[in-house]
């Protein structure tokens, strides 16, 4: 169905927060959803849910998942009610088989923040169906390109991949900033390094960026606000666009950046 294709997209969740702010980040989802037009159903890839094998849930109804400690009581309040996605989930584990990737299907996974707080923003009737996906952060950036371009084909069958990490992501250094803090400077080039790449489809330097790009270890200590990432890398079409949906950057050294892969 060459009409209904969706494309692959990459965002940066930042905080639990996010459905509760103002910002130029929380006014970009807002306006997301409507620009992608409906899928059928997504597949969400989240940071937060870090798995051996591959897993993809097939709960019917998908719980919210409030997997953070610390925050607002409003936050544990908010819900995703959309319906799961079974049927989804046994496609995309058919399609990891062929590629001899040994998913297994999750009978009642529900989606975790990096999931249902952009998608409470996105689409806030939450009545397209979705499912999660887990990522294997010890894997690395290569294999999760094999995950995406096993799953391509999901996007012209009507369904939107989504994949919910960080541009960056150094927490360790988020509480180091105070008040209303400029973009760091190492933090901007190793954004800036990774737009272009992205933008310039330099998938080699993308899946070597730890070697390759400045600041790689201080932005991202450990890879697994990045994986996401790849998963659309691989998913979208290599002679495909690819563009920059939105950029900004929040507490000195959050980078919201989105990314969208036809
Ligand atoms: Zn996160």
């Amino acid at each position: 169905m060459k009409d209904g294709r969706q494309p692959a997209i990459f965002v940066s969740h930042g905080s639990p927060t996010l459905p509760l702010e103002r910002s130029a980040a929380v006014e970009f989802f807002r306006g997301l959803g409507a620009s992608l037009g409906r899928p059928q159903a997504i597949l969400a890839v989240s940071a937060h849910w870090d798995t051996a094998r591959p897993a993809v849930s097939a709960a019917e109804r998908p719980e919210t998942i409030h997997d953070f400690r610390g925050f607002p009581p409003e936050l544990y309040r908010l819900r995703y009610p959309a319906p799961g996605a079974p049927q989804l989930a046994a496609r995309a584990a058919k399609l990891l088989e062929g590629a001899d990737l040994q998913p297994q299907i999750d009978p009642a996974r529900g989606l975790d923040h990096g999931a249902w707080t952009p998608l409470l923003l996105m689409y806030p009737d939450a009545d397209i169906p979705v499912t999660q996906l887990s990522i294997q952060s010890r894997l690395g950036p290569g294999h999760h390109v094999r995950v995406g371009q096993a799953l391509r084909p999901l996007l012209n069958e009507g369904v939107l991949i989504f994949a919910s990490g960080g541009a960056t992501h150094n927490l360790r250094e988020l509480s180091h900033q105070r008040g209303n803090p400029v973009p760091q400077p190492w933090v901007v080039e190793f954004n800036e390094w990774l737009a272009d790449a992205i933008l310039s489809q330099r998938r080699e330097d993308l899946v070597d960026y730890r070697n390759k790009a400045p600041h790689a270890a201080r932005n991202h200590p450990t890879d697994e606000h990045l994986i996401p990432l790849f998963v659309v890398l691989g998913a979208g079409d290599p002679a495909g666009a690819t563009r920059r949906l939105h950029s900004s950057i929040v507490s000195g050294v959050i980078s919201m950046d989105a990314y969208r892969f036809d």
